[in-house]
């Protein structure tokens, strides 16, 4: 077996490995990467951004729905599945193909495989064996398994996008986010949808009052909620459905199930123990500096990682940072500072959300000031036809700082960053209030709301 020494060798080539790779070989350092999928990761090539493409159909379908009868008189358009599917790959595929090369220019050598350690500090990638000072490990997550009858018939998201065709009936497993993103693009190509999650609600972690706007109006769209379900098993038909079985006895008939049900730290495959890496559910155990607990010379981010923090591709992006800093000094090290992080739900209209939830403010403070309101009839939103919308902004009654914010409606993902300016560097709601915001915008609307 051929042996390499580095200085540092980095395990993913997402948002942050290929973050921290660069910085490093920038600093003239010797640097590898293994990946053992295209280049690139996954927000780029099965997450986020293709995953916007689907949404932004959705939302299109959507706004020109809505506006049957008073911005539009013909109304009527559709989604070709295909043709999506083949606009996807115009921003998915260049990324396959050149996110090797700049790595390669930076002098950083590229392995592909599946990385295993084999002790502390050693590696084996395909027939190589390496060796390094410092090993990042960047290897994402991964959907969570499944342990029923039947559970191999089941798309992952990653399929899902390679989809060409649709079928006329989709079901998903869990109401997360990747279920309602997907539900809602599938249910406006007219398709029947359903979403089984074991809970009474979905959208676990947003706003329980939003969700219920939410989830009236994604009925209204077609998707059918089997909530406090779930799913016994999946039976293959003679005709090629696949009939699924919940627990309270329901069969449903469709053309394809959907994994939504949570995605997990992608480390089993990675021989942890060899190398006397602390592990658990969530992730590697990490200190604050984002080192691991038990081998000092090992490093992880982004949702791999142990570090209490949604898997998001802004929190990947701020542990690369801290990481790139910490990995050559004991010394001064830098910790992440995530600030507030703002999360979204891209469905047709988002439900967007940062800070703490009503409850947590409340069981924090009794002095919370709870500003909400059902804003469909707001002028902004009559504008684009919407007919849903809302918002509820927490607000400390002695400091006046905001201590949350919750978003649904018409550009709620862009408005949620206003509050995630405002909570960041501490501005006051009056100072918030203060601000002139160009009119008529939905960012107007966020002065009413304090
Ligand atoms: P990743 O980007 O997952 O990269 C890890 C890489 O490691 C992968 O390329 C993988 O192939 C590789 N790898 C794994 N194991 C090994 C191994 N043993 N050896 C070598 N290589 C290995 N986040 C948002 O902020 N906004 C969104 O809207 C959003 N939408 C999403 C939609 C979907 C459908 C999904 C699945 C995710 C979405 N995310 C979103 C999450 C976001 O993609 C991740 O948080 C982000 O990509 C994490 O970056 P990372 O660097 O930790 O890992």
């Amino acid at each position: 077996m051929n042996e390499l020494h580095f200085e540092l060798v980095v395990l993913g080539t997402g948002p942050s490995g290929g973050t921290v790779a660069t910085k490093i070989a920038r600093q003239d350092r010797h640097v590898a990467i293994i990946e053992s999928r295209e280049f690139g990761g996954t927000c780029a090539l099965r997450g986020c951004n293709p995953k916007k493409v689907y949404t932004n159909a959705g939302s299109l379908v959507d706004q020109v729905r809505r506006a049957t009868g008073t911005l539009l008189a013909n109304t009527h358009v559709e989604i070709s599945w295909t043709q999506l599917q083949s606009f996807k790959e115009t921003f998915t595929r260049p990324v396959g193909q050149k996110s090797e090369s700049p790595f390669q220019d930076d002098g950083i050598a590229t392995f592909h495989g599946t990385a295993k350690f084999i002790g502390p500090s050693q590696l084996i990638v395909g027939d190589m064996k390496l060796s390094a000072n410092r090993i990042l490990i960047s290897t994402g997550a991964t959907p969570g398994a499944l342990a029923f009858a039947g559970s191999e018939h089941v798309t992952y998201s990653d399929d899902f996008f390679e989809l060409k065709t649709i079928p006329k009936k989709v079901l998903f497993i869990g109401g997360g986010y990747i279920s309602m993103e997907f539900a809602h693009v599938v249910a406006r190509c007219n398709i029947e949808t359903t979403i089984v999650e074991r809970d009474s609600m979905v959208l676990a972690g947003f706003d329980a009052s939003l969700v219920e706007l939410l989830v009236d109006y994604s009925k209204r769209q077609g998707i059918d909620f089997r909530l406090n379900r779930e799913l016994l098993s999946i039976h293959p038909q003679s005709d090629g459905s696949l009939q699924v079985t919940l627990d309270n006895g329901d069969t449903i008939d469709v053309g394809l199930v959907v994994h939504g049900a949570g995605r997990v730290p992608n480390i089993k495959d990675l021989e942890l123990d060899a190398a006397g890496i602390e592990y658990g559910d969530e992730g590697i155990a990490v200190d604050s500096y984002l080192r691991s607990t038990s081998n000092r010379n090992v490093f992880a981010t982004g949702d791999c990682a142990a570090s209490g923090m949604p898997q998001l591709t802004p929190v990947a992006n701020e542990e690369a940072r801290i990481v790139a800093k910490n990995l050559f000094t004991n010394t001064h090290e830098s910790m992440p500072d995530y600030g507030v992080v703002p999360k979204v739900v891209f469905t047709t209209p988002a439900i967007a959300s940062i800070g703490l939830s009503q409850q947590d403010a409340q069981e924090k403070s009794a002095r919370v000031d709870v500003r909400m309101e059902d804003t469909s009839s707001w002028g902004s939103n009559r504008k684009t036809g919407a007919t849903v919308s809302g918002y509820k902004v927490l607000i400390d009654k002695d400091t006046d700082q905001i201590l949350g914010a919750h978003l649904l409606g018409p550009a709620a993902e862009e408005t949620i960053n206003l509050f995630a300016l405002a909570m960041k560097h501490g501005l006051t709601a009056k100072e918030m209030k203060s601000t002139l915001f160009a009119f008529p915008t939905f960012a107007s609307d966020v002065r009413q709301m304090l």
